[in-house]
């Protein structure tokens, strides 16, 4: 096989992977899921025509020449209902949110008027029919779809559902996931310090990755770099959605991952991108055995992606090819990290053939964003990553830049995602 373009690897991930089945949760625990159903409007809102303002519901028409005098037959607040019709020559104060009493048209602002006494006011301006009105409906019409299926819940989402009284709704499942740190080399973190062993920091970044999407995953441990002890972890971790497994993909004499999991069953789809760091990245597909279970075979589907063990590689790997098949198994729909235009503080070279990812932090003046480099490239220095706002994205024919250029910067922090890469690679 040879080296995949990005987006070629995301779409074969993509074409691996459904959107996982719909659970229901309460209307309190539901923020950052996805609506797996529409939901409807259970009423008209405003339920009937409603004052936009304080003030005073008019005739429209009585105002074709002012000064006027008008009388004030009633005060209806929010809440109340009107008691009286407006006829020619009167008016009603009333405060924002209550009904337009019938024969009014329009509202007149406090402001705009003169009080004579209690129930005589002057109107110095004119106003048009439905002024400072919000008409029936305004917000949403009875039997309306609101949100459709496939909605990320955010908090104006959680406003809208109580808005119609969806106290619990049905939203698409999260996956499972399992995390394994493959080496012999590594060092547990309660483990005592060791001089000559690695600490397993991918373990806990990955962890955090995961839970960054709203997902607890489990962690497996580590296991070593034995065919025997790895297929006993790999065959553990294969029980759930996904297994992320990070170490050993590559092609050492040691680097039993891919062999251990296709002994397992799983289908190896590729295990090659062309892009820096983040390689060899291995993803594959265990399909469920027929009829083990009562929904059918897809239903233990499991996919595993082979990260590449370098701490930096590993979680470039999963902002790149992992978060986005989990949010899309999620029922995403932007599953990319938002993307933003910055200018370079300096010049950057690269050797042109892969797609760079280039670990920056992002300032900016009154032109916009200004990214500068986090320090040492090598995707073992993990503190460039930890220092980084984002991943500025190098195109693989690129042989450098200038201070100034105009490049594109994956954002790092945030839950907001885009529905497509918007990168050249
Ligand atoms: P590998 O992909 O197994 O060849 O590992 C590449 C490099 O990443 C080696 O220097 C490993 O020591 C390091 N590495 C592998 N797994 C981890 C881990 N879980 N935490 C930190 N470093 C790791
Ligand atoms: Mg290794």
């Amino acid at each position: 096989m040879e080296h995949l373009k990005i987006s070629e690897a995301q779409r074969v991930i993509f074409e691996s992977l459904t959107t996982l089945d719909s659970e229901s949760v309460l209307l309190e625990h539901s923020l950052g899921r996805v609506l797996a159903d529409d939901i409807r409007a259970n009423r008209d809102l405003p339920p009937y025509d409603v004052s936009a303002m304080d003030g005073y519901a008019v005739r429209s028409a009585d105002l074709a020449q002012v000064p006027v005098t008008l009388e004030v037959i009633e005060d209806i607040k929010a809440g109340d209902m009107p008691g009286k019709i407006v006829q020619p020559g009167q008016c009603a104060r009333i405060m924002t949110g209550a009904p337009v009493p019938q024969g009014a048209d329009a509202v007149m602002r406090v402001e705009d008027t003169q009080e004579i006494s209690t129930n005589l006011i002057q109107v110095i301006t004119t106003i048009k029919d439905g002024h400072d009105v919000r008409p029936q409906g305004e917000n949403m019409r009875n039997g309306d779809v609101v949100l459709s299926a496939g909605t990320e819940i955010t908090p104006g989402v959680i406003g809208i559902l109580a808005t119609v009284k969806i106290t619990q709704m049905q939203v698409y499942r999260r996956p499972r996931v399992a995390i394994l740190s493959t080496g012999n080399e590594l060092e547990a973190i309660n483990d005592p310090v060791d001089m000559n062993k690695i600490p397993d920091s991918n373990s806990y970044a990955l962890m955090a990755q995961v839970q960054a999407l709203g997902i607890t995953p489990a962690l497996l441990g580590i296991a070593r770099d034995d065919p025997a002890e790895l297929e006993r972890y790999l065959k553990l971790g294969l029980e759930y959605d996904v297994l992320l497994v990070s170490g050993g993909t590559s092609v050492g004499v040691h680097d039993y991952v891919r062999p251990t999991i296709e002994k397992l069953g799983v289908a190896m789809k590729f295990w090659r991108v062309a892009m820096k760091p983040g390689h060899p990245l291995a993803f594959g597909v265990l399909h469920g055995t027929s009829g083990a279970s009562e929904k059918g075979a897809t239903q233990r589907d499991a996919v595993v992606f082979g990260l590449p063990g370098n701490p930096v590689s590993s979680m470039v790997c999963f902002e790149e090819f992992v978060a986005p098949a989990l949010r899309r198994m999620m029922g995403h729909t932007r599953l990319f990290r938002r993307t933003v235009s910055a200018r370079l503080a300096h010049p950057l070279k690269m050797r042109p053939g892969r797609t760079e990812f280039v670990r920056v932090q992002l300032t900016h003046d009154d032109t916009g964003y200004i990214a500068s480099s986090t320090g040492t490239q090598s995707s073992g220095v993990l503190l460039s990553m930890a220092r980084a706002d984002g991943l500025l994205v190098m195109p693989s024919d690129s042989t450098g830049l200038a201070a100034g250029a105009q490049v594109t910067v994956q954002l790092l922090d945030g839950t907001v995602y885009q529905d497509g890469t918007n990168i050249r690679e």
